[in-house]
């Protein structure tokens, strides 16, 4: 057995333990979208966390992605649990084959239970809701009110422009680099679950504005 000393972990370095999860939050459009690879996309994502065994949290409607998704993992015996706001159970079809559906009163409360259900984020493509969803998922990391690592589906290089524009943001000083590695990317969810496992959680946990770190 080597006796030399272990070399200390850089910051940066994966942080070992964080495990696999054993659920995640899916945060994806209440419409198809216009190329039919979002949907293919959705319910393969669906059909593979079921395998995993990796449960679902999603926004509970049967619309647009968001059913696609469901409906797959469920045909594969995946568990899937949806939280949706009582205000939009007619708007976005409540899903009631689910493993569980929650009623929760607000939007806000939908995002927190679903931030609390799960290990981890995941977002495939959508619009204004999806990325009011990520976004939030990211500045509450940033904020330091968890450490669950947050990832980009991107599908067919849908995600290209925002994480390029991200990379804009740090070169003009408003995003840390550190805040910047919080958010994950990869074409494959089986690529982009290794990167959320091997994720460092970031390290001091708190804000601090660019250059003031
Ligand atoms: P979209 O990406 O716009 O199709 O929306 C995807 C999902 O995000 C839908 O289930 C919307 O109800 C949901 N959503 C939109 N805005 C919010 C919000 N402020 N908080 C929580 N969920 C939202």
């Amino acid at each position: 057995m080597s006796t030399a000393a272990r070399p200390e972990r850089p910051l940066d370095a994966p942080t070992p333990g964080r495990g696999r999860f054993r659920s995640v939050a899916v945060f994806c459009a209440s419409s198809p979208g216009a190329d039919p690879l979002y949907a293919a996309t959705a319910a393969q994502v669906g059909r593979e966390l079921a395998t995993m065994g990796i449960g679902i949290v999603y926004g509970g409607g049967r619309v647009g992605l968001m059913g696609v998704l469901a409906d797959a993992a469920l045909g594969a015996g995946g568990r899937v649990v949806g939280v949706i706001p009582r205000g939009m159970v007619e708007a976005e079809r409540g899903h009631t084959g689910l493993t569980e559906l929650v009623v929760v009163e607000s939007m806000h409360e939908r995002k927190a239970l679903m931030a609390d259900r799960a290990d981890a984020f995941l977002a495939l493509p959508g619009g204004y809701g999806t990325l009011d969803e990520l976004f939030e998922a990211i500045t509450w990391a940033q904020l330091g009110l968890h450490d669950k690592p947050i990832g980009l589906l991107n599908v067919g290089g849908f995600y290209g422009a925002l994480t390029s524009f991200l990379d804009s943001i740090v070169s003009a000083g408003f995003i840390q680099p550190a805040f910047r590695r919080l958010v994950l990317a990869d074409e494959s969810l089986p690529g982009l679950l290794s990167l959320m496992t091997e994720a460092p959680r970031p390290a001091g946990a708190g804000w601090a504005r660019p250059g003031t770190a």
